[in-house]
């Protein structure tokens, strides 16, 4: 049996374990299962079958590099959602403090210390610089 599933997962996207994406599913369906239990909201229930039954497309799947690529998406943006709520946290905290400017050639945001005058600001991504009043 387990030289079976060895060979049924040679191969597969699954044999190299559960990634992000598919624990963050599989949780998701998980939630779905038990409120489309407890509330009248039926439909959940489906919606959590139809999640599992993608977590399954994804681990027997072959196309190693499309998966791969999918969970390097998906944890990009769970990335900068995770860092929105972080600044969301942090962010009436830090605007006392800090200006923020964006990058006019880039457009990533730089904080900048308050109070300090006409400074030369030197962006981290692609090295412009720009001046900004602090
Ligand atoms: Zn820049």
């Amino acid at each position: 049996m387990k030289d079976f599933l060895y060979r049924f997962f040679q191969g597969r996207y699954g044999a190299y374990g559960t990634d992000r994406m598919t624990r963050f599913l599989l949780v998701f369906a998980a939630i779905l299962l038990v409120l489309s239990f407890l509330t009248p909201v039926g439909f959940l229930y489906y919606i959590a079958f139809i999640i599992l039954f993608y977590c399954y497309f994804r681990m027997f799947s072959k196309n190693i590099p499309a998966r791969y690529k999918e969970n390097e998406t998906f944890v990009k943006y769970t990335d900068k959602f995770l860092d929105f709520f972080k600044n969301l946290k942090f962010g009436a905290n830090r605007n006392k403090s800090f200006h923020i400017y964006k990058c006019p050639k880039c457009g990533q945001k730089i904080r900048i210390p308050r109070g300090k005058g006409k400074v030369s600001v030197r962006c981290p991504v692609c090295g412009e610089e720009f001046i900004k009043r602090a």
